[in-house]
């Protein structure tokens, strides 16, 4: 893989990137047993910053769960592994992508419980806009995928899994070989889910709406950040099944995710939203997102976790 950086955090070592590999047996590279993070580092005028980080790292612990993996280290722990990471870069600014998978447990699908060995690694490299600068400015043309999210009760999306990414993988090709910037995917009962790797908001009249968890979604900590900040800024916000249809009658639709950030979307299946662009309660919550790493809105919930 492309060098990203110096050093990566391999089951409690620092190790060189060009060092951490692993066996082509690896359980979770044939059966996609593993459970990820993605986190961002910002550099604020106080210093780097890792964002909403027990929050990840539990998410992580908690996506595990779902999955009988026992993680070998507590949330303080990855915590902390996570800011070293960071720090052993050099970095101000990152992405941190915090991993655990079921290593050489032998070919059996479900290893025994004696077999079972759990790596867990954690990079942190330079990334920028998922969408694009360009995407964050302007916005981007989505398109609705013909592949729908995972049923519930057959693989959880509420767990952020390896195995998960196969139907992220289907409906962001699809979308990208029609010429979208990304694709949205609909529930098993043809309501809206979520994007690729984005939650999904839309906003009518002044309201926000966004689909609820069991629209097949993954309970995104920048979904969260978002209803957070809008509803303290005393806009609505209403988690609610919707139907598809709702995306072209909408006055503004964005997508959230800790790569995407807040991106606007400014047509879903070549037609424009009514706004046409970023609108102005988009633009008010982009302001308020970024703002917490500028310094110009006030962290009064203490998502700011200091590297150092
Ligand atoms: N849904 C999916 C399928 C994702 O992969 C992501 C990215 N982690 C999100 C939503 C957004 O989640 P978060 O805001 O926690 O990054």
């Amino acid at each position: 893989n492309k060098k990203l950086a110096d050093t990566i955090w391999f089951n409690g070592k620092l190790i060189p990137w060009e060092d951490a590999t692993i066996h082509v047996m690896t359980h979770a590279l044939h059966y996609g047993t593993s459970v990820f993070e993605g986190v961002r580092a910002y550099d604020t005028p106080n210093g780097p910053v890792i964002f909403r980080l027990h929050e990840h790292s539990q998410r992580l612990i908690d996506s595990a769960r779902i999955y009988h993996i026992q993680l070998p280290y507590t949330v303080d722990q990855i915590n902390d592994a996570c800011r070293e990471i960071v720090r052993a870069n050099n970095l101000k600014s990152a992405y941190l992508r915090p991993i655990a998978f079921l290593g050489e447990c032998g070919m059996g699908v479900t290893p025994k419980k004696e077999n079972v060995s759990v790596d867990v690694a954690i990079a942190a490299f330079p990334w920028g806009a998922y969408l694009g600068e360009e995407g964050l400015l302007k916005g981007v043309d989505v398109c609705v995928s013909s592949w729908n999210r995972a049923a519930p009760n057959t693989i959880p999306t509420g767990a952020k899994a390896g195995g998960n990414y196969l139907s992220s993988y289907l409906i962001g090709y699809e979308a990208r070989e029609r010429g979208f910037a990304e694709g949205l995917g609909l529930g098993r009962d043809g309501l809206l889910s979520e994007g690729a790797g984005e939650n999904l908001f839309l906003i009518q009249k002044g309201k926000i709406f966004t689909p609820p968890l069991a629209a097949s979604i993954l309970g995104g900590i920048t979904r969260d950040t978002v209803i957070q900040l809008a509803r303290a800024e005393g806009i609505e916000v209403i988690e609610q099944v919707l139907p598809r249809e709702m995306l072209y009658l909408a006055d503004e639709v964005f997508m959230t995710g800790t790569a995407a950030e807040v991106t606007p979307i400014r047509s879903v299946d070549g037609i424009p939203t009514r706004v046409g662009g970023p609108g102005d309660v988009t633009k008010l919550i982009q302001k308020r997102f970024h703002g917490l790493f500028t310094g110009e809105t006030e962290d009064r919930w203490n998502w700011l976790a200091p590297v150092n």
